[in-house]
C-alpha cells in the first residue's frame, strides 16, 4: 500500500474517522482515502458537509498533525495551531504568538479563524463567540470575543485583498511605520 501523507477531504457528505492507528474517509459508506497517522503530516478540509470525528480531532492534535481548512465560500483558508471542542458544542480556536502584545492584526487573524471554524463545523452548529490568543513569552492567554464588528473586519479586509489581487495594484504604506517591524514580507517590501 502506497505511503499517504496528506488527506484532503473536498466531497461534500464525506466524513473524516479514526480507525485504529489509521484515519479514514468515507462517504455514502465507501471509503474514499485513508492513511496510517505515523505517516500522515496533514489533513485539509476543502469543502462544506464534511464531518470529522472527535477522535480523529484529538489523534492529530496529539500527534502535531496539522488541519487545515479551507474555504473557498470565504475566500479563506488557514491552519489552526489549535482547536478545542469542549462539551455542549463550544468551539474555541487557540493562536499561539511570540509576541510580547496582541495586536488589532491577531484580533482580525483570530476571527477569521472563527469564521472558517463555524463554516466548516455549520453542519454540527458550530458558533465561535471568543477565540484565545496564547502569547509564548510572557505566557498569557488572551480572550477575544468574536464580535459582528470583528466579523466584518474580516470580511472587509477579505474583499480589500481579493481586490488588490484583481486590480493588481499596490496597498498604501501602513501609517504605523512600526507594523514594518515585524512584517513577514520585510525581506521583499522595497517600501522600507
Ligand atoms: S514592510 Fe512593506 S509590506 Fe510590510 S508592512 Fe511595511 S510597507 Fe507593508
Amino acid at each position: 500500500m502506497p505511503i499517504v501523507q496528506h488527506l484532503y477531504a473536498d466531497l461534500f457528505g464525506s466524513h473524516i474517522g479514526k480507525y485504529q492507528e489509521r484515519l479514514k474517509i468515507t462517504q455514502g459508506g465507501e471509503t474514499r482515502s485513508q492513511a496510517p497517522l505515523m505517516h500522515l503530516q496533514g489533513v485539509t478540509i476543502a469543502s462544506l458537509g464534511v464531518s470529522i470525528s472527535a477522535d480523529a480531532i484529538a489523534a492529530c492534535c496529539e500527534r502535531g498533525i496539522p488541519m487545515r481548512i479551507h474555504c473557498p465560500d470565504l475566500g479563506l483558508r488557514g491552519e489552526l495551531d489549535e482547536l478545542v471542542i469542549a462539551p455542549g458544542g463550544v468551539y474555541l480556536p487557540v493562536d499561539y504568538k511570540l509576541s510580547t502584545k496582541v495586536s488589532d492584526s491577531f484580533r482580525v487573524q483570530i476571527a477569521a479563524y472563527a469564521l472558517l471554524v463555524e463554516s466548516r463545523f455549520r453542519a454540527e452548529g458550530a458558533r465561535v463567540e471568543t477565540g484565545y490568543l496564547y502569547l509564548i513569552v510572557p505566557r498569557s492567554l488572551h480572550p477575544v470575543p468574536i464580535t459582528e464588528a470583528l466579523r466584518a473586519q474580516v470580511r472587509a479586509s477579505i474583499s480589500a485583498i481579493r481586490d488588490i489581487l484583481l486590480r493588481e495594484h499596490l496597498p498604501p504604506l501602513p501609517r504605523a511605520r512600526a507594523k514594518c517591524r515585524d512584517c513577514e514580507f520585510r525581506r521583499f517590501c522595497n517600501d522600507v
